[in-house]
């Protein structure tokens, strides 16, 4: 340990002045403002002192690159699909491995490890005034199929050196730091996304539903948990709703999963708001036929149904005028699904989504409407339009975009304020914490498939700025 650290509360103190931006703190002493002086009679060090050591603090801040990049490339091996492709499912073989690699990280960062009913993992650095809510950060590490291993694992690897990162600085925590590593946020197995999340946020409808939600190959949620050593002995999952204000500022780290912050050439993106998603599924059915002989005026054909439907998808959402709205049909399916049979029931699956709740719930209006004059005029019977999700936006917290731009400028990096236009469990948990996030470049803005990367500079710099947000947040 250096002699710095004997400075160690001074130290607080002064990251405590400057947790909302160092920039404003030395234009208010140069305007010599009272409370520094304050500060400076009660500290009893010279003022000039403060801003070489706040320097030193944040020049303090190293990051372990090529053991966070190994750690990157040791997960991806808990893997059911080839390299450099990645799938990691809920509860699988490959998942509670991984599972089992995080908490390792976690104990070895001096964490002290829980986890709850289904599995979110919680590893807590313990502050120096403990009864308050922490401050907490995490992603998560579950992958869809033939995907890359970048999306989440930065967020939770990455904020595992981030505490390391505070660690070897000398870093005294006043809130507890946590990280949390979120069960499920992909919705592959169980069709739920951000279950974990979702959850925490005390979701009970979910809560509920889950005690007779099946997969694809009829395995109940619960048995699953199960066979991961999860939900033992209790079908009620009430035990992992945390309580708003159980966190006094939650923020996530993530690649981009688009291409603006590569394309500008900027470091950070300091999220401000996360668009609201909706999900709907549609069900037309109609007679079917040959596709010879019955004749065009005669037939009602679910199909051309649905792609009127489709359309009239894209029609509304470019309706809002917005570019902020989007909408996509990305599941249709025909049945009989033959060349030589009119399609006698078709499926589709409509995403929607919008920072504008309103508009968002407009496009979800117009689309329903659509649906009913399609199935009219074509005869055939709307037998399904189920709205799956429609889950509000969520507004950063002020003061944990503050930090986040803060830590940009003292580290000497561009960043640039921007929304998040695909959706975190960082939505989820802005239902019961100030919430904020933390978005690096990543190549081609690629994600969901393996040609996704993130630079090893990229992700130190994210790294570097989590750290520095949650020394600030912590000391607040
Ligand atoms: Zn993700």
């Amino acid at each position: 340990m250096s002699s710095r650290f004997c400075h160690c509360s001074f130290l607080h103190l002064l990251i405590g002045l400057f947790i909302f931006g160092s920039t404003s703190a030395i234009s208010a002493h140069e305007n010599e403002d009272p409370t520094i002086k304050t500060m400076e009679a009660f500290s009893g060090y010279p003022i000039h002192e403060s801003n070489s050591l706040i320097s030193d603090f944040v020049s303090s801040l190293s990051v372990e690159t090529q053991t966070l990049q190994n750690q990157i490339d040791e997960l991806s091996t808990f893997s059911d699909s080839p390299a450099p492709s990645v799938t990691r499912i809920l509860y699988s073989e490959k998942d509670v491995l991984a599972r089992r690699y995080i908490k390792n990280l976690m104990g070895l960062a001096g964490l002290s490890v829980r986890e709850d009913a289904v599995g979110n993992i919680f590893g807590r650095w313990i502050g120096d005034e403990p009864e308050l809510p922490p401050v907490a950060t995490g992603s998560h590490i579950d992958a869809i199929p033939y995907s890359g291993k970048y999306d989440g694992v930065i967020g939770v690897l990455g904020a595992i050196e981030a505490i390391n990162v505070l660690k070897r600085s000398g870093f005294k925590p006043k809130r507890s730091l946590e990280v949390i590593m979120f069960t499920s946020e992909e919705p592959t197995r169980f069709g739920i996304s951000c279950l974990g999340s979702r959850l925490l946020a005390g979701i009970e409808t979910l809560a509920n539903n889950l005690k007779s939600t099946v997969d694809g190959q009829n395995i109940s949620f619960l048995d699953a948990a199960r066979s991961a050593g999860y939900a033992n002995d209790q079908d009620d999952l009430s035990s992992v709703f945390l309580k708003k204000g159980s966190y006094s500022a939650f923020i996530e780290l993530h690649i981009e999963q688009g291409p603006i912050l590569e394309e500008e050439g900027i470091s950070i993106g300091v999220v401000t708001a996360i668009a609201a998603p909706a999900s709907i599924t549609v069900d037309f059915e109609g007679n079917g036929g040959h596709a010879g002989a019955a004749l065009m005026p005669t037939r009602n054909d679910a199909g051309l149904a649905a792609a009127e439907l489709a359309l009239a998808v894209e029609k509304h959402v470019l309706e809002s005028g917005s570019i902020d709205t989007v909408g996509t049909v990305g599941i249709l399916e025909l049945h009989p699904g033959a060349i030589n049979s009119i399609p006698s029931r078709s499926h589709l699956e409509i995403d929607t989504r919008d920072i504008d709740e309103k508009r968002r719930n407009t496009v979800i209006e117009k689309t329903h409407q659509s649906a009913t004059t399609i199935a009219n005029k074509r005869r055939v019977k709307l037998s399904e339009f189920k709205i799956i999700n429609q889950d509000p936006p969520a507004l950063s917290d002020k003061l944990i975009i503050e930090a986040a731009e803060a830590a940009s400028k003292e580290l000497n990096l561009t960043y640039k304020k921007m929304i998040s236009r695909a959706y975190h469990d960082s939505l989820f948990m802005a239902r019961i914490s100030p919430m904020g996030m933390i978005f690096i470049p990543c190549y081609k803005g690629y994600s969901h498939k393996p040609e996704e990367f993130s630079s090893r500079e990229d992700i130190t710099n994210g790294v570097k700025v989590l750290a520095l947000a949650l020394a600030k947040l912590s000391l607040n």
